[in-house]
């Protein structure tokens, strides 16, 4: 695969000069830390990644070993927001960013095997991994919008675990306002009180009288309404964001090391859905951390390891699992991968991208193909094999684990190439959040957590609102606080 050239970090080169970020399809214009931070999405539909890749030393990877995590994300994330407006400030976000984590390491390791290890990335606020970088990436959302004088309204469809994080994320926030829509019902009790125990004031949750997907068009529709949506400064905090690429990659970093990096190869397994956690270990390999294998994890929607093994990335539908948070049919940030795939080339993305829409089927060469498999592996494991890793790892090593993380270990264990380099498996969500399959598994219902026990007997606070576009706007105009003008 063809690497973009370094991008020194120390010395001489970096005098003046700040990363910049570039589309993938190659015709917005490039965009400095900031300015691709509130952007999330580029203006010709293409994703923002780095124009280069920063290096980082063997020497100071290995100094990663013996370093607290916050400092770990601080030194492996530094590069990136170099000559923004948020560098001074940077360090004091990250280190409050993790701070409230309940583990003292943030992403601790487990042994579970001979060369075999658990990364545990729920020890966040809402117990998934989406915390990792989401409480990194509201607090940076709202210094940049501070400094610039400026307000957004962050709206969202969830059915189920994203809306927690991004509520997480952004409540108390000077300068944003949340308003979060689930289906009325369609959401679990815990899903729902770990959005509606939140009393914050930016913080909306809107229980709309219909399906996800009338959600997820009453969100559009808001989009879509010009006036409106520049009115509110609408804004949303979603996956393709680069700075939640951004702030996955230093866990690989952290975890590595621990194990023996640089000095040895690692291999991830990471169960996988829009490709973002497994991009930011390509991502870390990029800045020079050696990792030997990217093992990609698939329920049985398996687009990604259909092209794994073969070359074939055609749509299907999408099928309900026991991993519901991996339940996509496409993956939107594997166009990042695909940009490096087709030689950093925006005009080939975006043809490429062109016709995957109308043909439903990624047009892509044998050379591209092999060129991914070299490094990354797929693997489908259907909810039975989930169940079946799930009980099995509880009967030898009495550690329970949750669906998600089940088919990111499932896939490792197939795939991995070489059992003496270390495999890392990716455990994207405590068990607890999904105590119905792990019963299932393994006979017993997990036991909740302090932080999810408590919740049941917190106050909500929701309101319940018709599948209405018009009474959804009259709402959030009523309520925030950017419809009443700059501040
Ligand atoms: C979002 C999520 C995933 C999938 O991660 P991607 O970055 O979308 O590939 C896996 N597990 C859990 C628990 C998640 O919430």
């Amino acid at each position: 695969m063809r690497r973009a050239p370094q991008f020194r970090v120390d010395g001489v080169e970096r005098k003046g000069r700040s990363l910049r970020y570039i589309s993938t399809r190659g015709t917005a214009p490039a965009l400095g830390f900031d300015d691709a931070l509130l952007a999330g999405l580029a203006r010709d539909g293409g994703l923002y990644v780095p124009e280069s890749w920063p290096a980082i030393a063997r020497d100071e990877i290995a100094g990663f070993k013996s370093t607290p995590y916050a400092e770990v994300a601080l030194r492996a994330m530094r590069p990136f927001v170099a000559g923004s407006a948020l560098e001074t400030d940077f360090p004091a976000l990250v280190r409050d960013a993790y701070a409230a984590f309940d583990d003292p390491a943030v992403a601790p390791l487990r042994k579970i095997g001979p060369e075999a290890y658990l990364l545990e990335l729920f020890h966040g606020p809402t117990l998934a991994f989406k915390d990792m970088a989401l409480q990194l990436v509201g607090r940076l959302f709202d210094r940049v919008l501070a400094a610039r004088g400026a307000r957004v309204t962050v709206v969202g469809a969830t059915s189920g675990d994203t809306g927690s994080a991004a509520i997480a994320a952004c409540r108390d926030r000077a300068a944003i306002d949340i308003f979060i829509l689930h289906p009325e019902g369609r959401v679990s009790e815990v899903q729902r009180r770990q959005m509606t125990t939140v009393m914050a004031p930016n913080v909306w949750n809107v229980a709309i009288q219909g399906s996800f997907d009338d959600c997820q068009d009453l969100v559009k529709g808001m989009f879509n309404d010009a006036p409106f949506r520049d009115a509110l400064g609408l804004s949303a905090v979603n996956s393709i964001n680069w700075a939640r690429i951004m702030a996955q990659i230093p866990y690989y970093f952290s975890a590595a090391a621990a194990l023996g990096a640089p000095a040895r190869e690692i291999a991830f397994a990471v169960p996988t859905g829009n490709f973002g956690n497994v991009y930011a270990g390509y991502a870390a390999r990029a800045m020079g951390l050696p990792i030997s294998q990217l093992i990609v994890g698939s329920n049985r929607n398996d687009i990604l390891t259909r092209f794994f093994d073969s070359g074939d990335m055609s749509m299907r539908a999408v099928e309900p699992t026991l991993s519901p948070s991996m339940d996509i049919q496409v993956s939107s940030n594997f166009e990042r991968l695909l940009f490096d795939l087709l030689g950093r080339d925006g005009a080939r993305v975006r043809q490429a991208m062109e016709r995957f829409r109308a043909e439903r089927k990624l047009p892509l060469g044998r050379a591209e193909w092999q060129a991914a498999a070299r490094l990354f592996a797929g693997y489908r494991v259907d909810d039975e094999a989930t169940k079946a890793t799930i009980a099995s790892l509880a009967r030898e090593t009495g550690i329970v684990i949750d669906p998600h993380s089940a088919v990111g270990l499932a896939a490792g264990r197939a795939r991995r190439r070489d059992p003496k380099v270390p495999l890392v498996a990716l455990a994207t969500a405590h068990p607890a959040k999904f105590p119905d399959a792990v019963e299932a598994a393994t006979g017993k219902r997990p036991e909740a957590p302090e932080r999810l026990a408590r919740l049941m007997d917190m106050p909500e606070r929701l309101d319940v609102l018709p599948n209405d576009l018009a009474a959804v706007e009259g709402y959030l105009r009523a309520r925030a606080r950017a419809a009443a003008g700059p501040r």
